[in-house]
């Protein structure tokens, strides 16, 4: 890393901002955000030392889940704000200073340009994507009725683990403060017929591994879910679509049981 680097901002102008909003019904009860969506980098970062087949990895973005995002996001005619770029630049689901938030080697792939960095270069970037990302997602929720909102995070897994062991499940829930809408969506889920769900698999949520929820919604004891999909189920635009539209249904679904609880 150069000497220029440390001083001035990671993100020339005309690049790409870090977020990127669609924009919905002002009364959806849905916000929706998406930290692994983009798999962009600062120009000035190159290409962190990472060959041009490893950023088709997972490592680089949750492969397939812009896609149901954005298909999501119409359906239910919602906000959706999503993170434009790589994880490999900055996880925008690991607080600032997380040992993963800039990983050196991300699933045996060493990432030579985040090897080393000085600590005005880490809070370069996150000062001009992490930071910009999450107050973005802060400044919607500061605006709107929490008493009609449920958050949705939007992540895909991988269908085996790194020793190839493969994951069953289709879907995964992630859930901590909230467990009453994860366990409601695995009951509309499981009525599906035919669906594998993973409670809290095949990641557990809580503050220490994750950022997202339990920032902006765990903080506030706000209704949430984190919905992982497993990505060979929506590496195509089938799949992508098919997913989607079974969200949207379900979803506006488990709002109403939610409500019907309260
Ligand atoms: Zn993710």
């Amino acid at each position: 890393m150069s000497q220029q680097n440390e001083t001035g901002p990671l993100l020339d102008e005309g690049e790409a901002h870090p977020y990127h909003v669609h924009h919905g019904k002002e009364d959806s009860p849905f916000v929706m955000i998406s930290d692994h969506a983009g798999r962009m980098v600062p120009e000035r970062l190159g290409d962190l030392g990472l060959p041009p087949d490893e950023w088709d990895r997972h490592i680089a973005y949750d492969i397939g889940i812009r896609e149901v995002g954005r298909h999501l996001q119409q359906a239910l005619d919602c906000l959706l704000v999503e993170q434009v770029y790589s994880r490999l630049v900055i996880d925008c689901n690991r607080a600032a200073g997380h040992p993963t938030s800039i990983p050196p080697i991300s699933d045996g792939a060493p990432v030579r340009g985040n090897q080393g960095l000085s600590a005005a270069e880490r809070q370069q970037r996150e000062e001009a994507i992490l930071h910009v990302y999450h107050d973005e997602i802060e400044r919607h929720l500061s605006r709107r009725n929490l008493d009609e909102t449920l958050f949705v995070s939007l992540h895909s897994f991988t269908p085996a683990m790194q020793d190839g062991q493969a994951r069953p499940w289709h879907i995964g829930l992630l859930h901590d403060h909230d467990p009453h809408s994860a366990r409601l969506m695995k009951e509309l889920l499981e009525g599906e017929g035919n669906l594998c769900v993973g409670d809290n698999q095949p990641y557990v949520l809580n503050t220490q591994n994750e950022y997202s929820v339990p920032y902006h919604a765990g903080r506030r004891n706000l209704p949430a879910l984190e919905i992982e999909i497993r990505q060979d189920l929506i590496s195509d635009e089938a799949g992508q679509r098919l997913w989607a539209e079974r969200l949207a249904r379900l979803l506006p679904c488990l709002w109403e049981r939610r409500k019907d609880m309260a």
